[in-house]
């Protein structure tokens, strides 16, 4: 579906499922490409969710608010499309709006980050507005969500990001904020 040989996040949530009898698990995928492929394989599941934050219209050309899931998956999907212009502000705040709706029909026993960080704003691929301190709220926004639902149970995968000088400050502030709150647990 994208460029991926192994979709890391779908093996990781199948295999807390499958393996550790976990019966929720939420994926969060910010990286600024729809998460078509996790989307379509978990989109009849009733027990793992995907939560999707990307530039829309764009490539792959899926991920709008109607795909919900089907079947047993139904309600387990949460797209939020973001134009190309969005103001920064307002992508934090219904990322954080979307996040909290979905948190809660989910009840996460476990949270897999997507983390690509194409959607900087010097990303010459995704472009969209954010600045690199945006990378430490987005996890930061996660983390609340893994630590009220699930003793702050998270595993974060590195996804896209093609400015190789933002990518590495932007994990820089995402490892941060983890190691951050590790320290703390
Ligand atoms: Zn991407």
């Amino acid at each position: 579906m994208g460029f991926c040989l192994f979709n890391n996040a779908a093996i990781a949530a199948r295999q807390a499922t499958a393996e550790h009898r976990l019966t929720r698990v939420l994926i969060v995928d910010w990286d600024v490409h729809h998460g078509n492929g996790t989307q379509d394989i978990f989109y009849n599941d009733a027990e793992i969710y995907f939560l999707s934050a990307h530039r829309f219209p764009f490539y792959p050309g899926s991920g709008t608010r109607e795909e919900t899931g089907t079947g047993q998956g139904l309600g387990t999907v949460f797209n939020l499309p973001v134009e190309y212009g969005t103001a920064r502000h307002r992508y934090l705040a219904e990322f954080e709006q979307l996040l909290a709706d979905c948190a809660k029909r989910c009840h996460p026993e476990l949270v897999v980050i997507s983390a690509g960080f194409d959607a900087h704003r010097l990303d010459p691929i995704g472009s969209l507005d954010l600045e690199t301190e945006d990378f430490a709220q987005l996890t930061r926004l996660v983390l609340d969500v893994a630590d009220e639902y699930c003793n702050g149970r998270c595993v974060s995968l590195l996804e896209g990001g093609y400015n190789v000088q933002a990518l590495a400050e932007s994990v820089e502030q995402h490892l941060t904020v983890i190691a951050d709150r590790d320290s703390k647990l």
